[in-house]
Order: C-alpha cells, then structure tokens, then sequence
C-alpha cells in the first residue's frame, strides 16, 4: 500500500481546538480541572491548579499588557497578497480571507504602539489563530516596520512571538523575513534601542530562528513549546530518545537559551520593571560601542581563530592593523559629549548617573537618548 496515498475515502481531519473557551465551565486541557470560566478569566486564562497557560488571541495580550486605552494599531493596511497564486487542498486567498474572519485580524501580527505604567514601546503581538501565527511577507513587514518605528522614536520594542514558523504558501518571500527583520533589530542594537522577546506556546520554526531568539532580554511563557523544528520530527530523524522536557521554557532556561519564565499574570509588571530598568541605564554614561566590522578588526589584532585558520581578505593598511598593533579606539562622534555621554541640553551639566531608588520612576517621555549615530553594520 502506497504510503502516500489516502485508502479510505472520507477520513476526516480532526478540527483545530477552539482558542477561547467559552460557556460557563472549561476543563483545563493539562491537568483535566473543571475551571469556573469567570475564574479562569479573572487569572488571564490560566489554569489555578497547574497553571496551564490557554492560548488566547493577540488583541486580548494588547488588553493585559498595556495600559488602558493606550494602544494605537500601525501598519494595519500591510496585509498578504497571494503572490504564488498558492494552492494546495485549498487556495490560500480562501485561507486568508477564512483566518480573517475568524480572527478579526487582518495578518498574523498587531503591530502598535502603547504604554506600560507610562513608559512607550512599540509592541507586536502574534496571533496563532491566523494561519498558526505564521510569518509571511506582510507579518515580516509589519514587523520590520515596527522596528523601524521603535529606532525613529527612540522607544523599546516588545515582540511577543506565537508561531509555526514560516508560511509555506509565499515560499521564499515568507523565508526572506527572518533576515529582513533580524538586519533590522542589529541596527536597533546598535542604536542602543532595548528589545524584549516574548516566546509564548509555541514558537517554532522561522520565528525561534530569527527574531524571537535575539532579544536583548528572553521571556518565556510557563511550559511553552520553543524550538526549530518539533520535538517528533527530530526524535523520528536522530532515531533517539529525547532528553524530559525537551523544547520546553524550562529546560531552555536551564541551558541559558532564555532569561526568565514569566506567569502570565507577571508578564506586565515584569515588562514594566524592564522599561524602568532600561530607561535608567540608559541614562548612564556609556561606552559607545563597537561596530560589527571593527569587533572583527580586533579579533584579527589580536590573533585570534580567524586569522589563524583563514587569511584574511586584503584591505588598505589602515583598516586592517598589524598582528599585535593596538587597535585605534572609537572616537565619540560630533554629537556626544566626553566618554560618549549625550550632550547635555544648555544650562545642565553633562549626563551624569540618576541618583533613583528601585521603585522611583523618572518622569516623563522614556525615549532613549540619541546618544550616537547609527551605525550601519558592515
Ligand atoms: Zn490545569
């Protein structure tokens, strides 16, 4: 019998499980409790025995996260086209247009800007209701977009990831997105703009390896799925037994992978102790960093792996020292001050340490100093 072909007819396909219980009662689908939904709702739509976190839709984490009334949608006109006039069971245009009517979004991704306790950062949050969260050409560019606004304004970015990875049906335009965005979160880096990765259940595929994996800071939901591909396909290819655990927050927070597991009920006092956090430090003085390429140049300097195993390419005497010259340091630009500080504003003395407590805020706009030029990496 071939293994690729259906012998019964009429084999029906289980139905995708509903993201948001409703009715009066909703059995936990870990620990099998009899959760009251009113409860359930109350505790953010986890469960109170285990702490099982239900799926829930992008716009209800917009609800739980951000202060109230403070969120703007952005770039809600990007929206998927079918570029490969896709077909498989079913034309991808009907599964766009079935996701939306369903999910009431019109991509993968809400992307906009908001506050926390005060404090503004762009945010973007995956829906996987919408085609299992799955990056396509218009997520990636609502994406990319929402870096872009986060570097104009100088605001935190907070991406909250839950996904199958890329969609297949644009093919390498889905694929193309991971570098898209992971070129334009490097410029953010440099321009010294923090990111916070939220990996929810599940991030997987494109998503875990680009830009959900390159957070300045990595939460991570209780117990959520995290990996490339799952943990079946890879047990079927090494023909091994799977460590317990595998691919779970838990197990890649004990391998350094991800920062903190975080409670959903912990997620926006978390986010907001970041946002102060951040906005203080960067008010310190600060060392102004390094570009990619001259990182590279003083690897070179110093004699490390690169130069010993691979010659490298010929460059003019002045952009490629000697073995063992020291490498010129990098010069502040016009528009800092002394040790790279921001110059101050007249009338005020140079940028100097906040003297705050925990628990104080700085008042006012958050927006980080532009401190530096941007550089673009080489
Ligand atoms: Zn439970």
């Amino acid at each position: 019998m071939s293994w690729l072909k259906r012998s019964k007819e009429g084999l029906k396909t289980p139905q995708r499980k509903r993201e948001l219980p409703d009715g009066l009662w909703t059995k936990c689908e870990e620990c099998g409790e009899i959760l009251y939904q009113k409860e359930l709702e109350r505790n953010l739509w986890t469960c109170t025995k285990c702490s099982y976190h239900f799926r829930i839709p992008a716009r209800t984490y917009v609800k739980i996260l951000l202060d109230e009334g403070s969120f703007v949608e952005r770039f809600s006109e990007v929206v998927s086209t079918d570029p490969l006039r896709f077909r498989d069971t079913k034309r991808y245009a009907d599964r766009l247009k079935k996701a939306r009517e369903e999910t009431g979004l019109s991509e993968a991704i809400l992307v906009g800007e908001g506050t926390i306790e005060g404090r503004p950062l762009v945010i973007g949050v995956m829906d996987f209701a919408f085609l299992g969260g799955s990056m396509a050409s218009a997520a990636g560019e609502r994406i990319a977009r929402g870096i872009l606004l986060s570097l104009e304004k100088r605001h935190p970015l907070v991406l909250l990831s839950s996904s199958g990875g890329a969609r297949m049906f644009e093919g390498i335009l889905s694929l193309m997105q991971m570098a898209k965005a992971n070129a334009l979160l490097a410029r953010l880096s440099d321009a010294g703009v923090p990111y916070i990765s939220i990996m929810t259940h599940p991030t997987t595929g494109g998503v875990t390896a680009s830009f959900a994996s390159v957070g300045d800071v990595i939460l991570a939901e209780p117990r959520a799925l995290i990996g490339f591909a799952g943990p079946r396909v890879i047990k079927q290819t090494i023909n091994q037994e799977l460590p317990e655990g595998f691919q779970t927050s838990e197990f890649l927070l004990a391998k350094g992978m991800i920062d903190r597991i975080v409670h959903r009920n912990e997620l926006r006092k978390t986010l907001s102790w970041l946002l102060q956090f951040f906005a203080a430090a960067a008010m310190l003085p600060q060392k102004p960093r390094r570009r990619a390429g001259e990182t590279l140049a003083r690897f070179r300097a110093v004699g490390g792996p690169i130069a010993q195993t691979a010659a490298p390419p010929p460059k003019p005497p002045e952009e490629a020292p000697a073995p063992g010259v020291p490498l010129r340091e990098f010069q502040p630009s016009a528009t800092q001050g002394p040790n790279g500080v921001p110059a101050a504003p007249s009338g005020e003395t140079p940028a100097e340490a906040p003297k705050e407590t925990p628990g104080s805020t700085p008042g006012g706009s958050t927006a980080f100093p532009a401190d530096r030029e941007i550089p673009i990496r080489e």
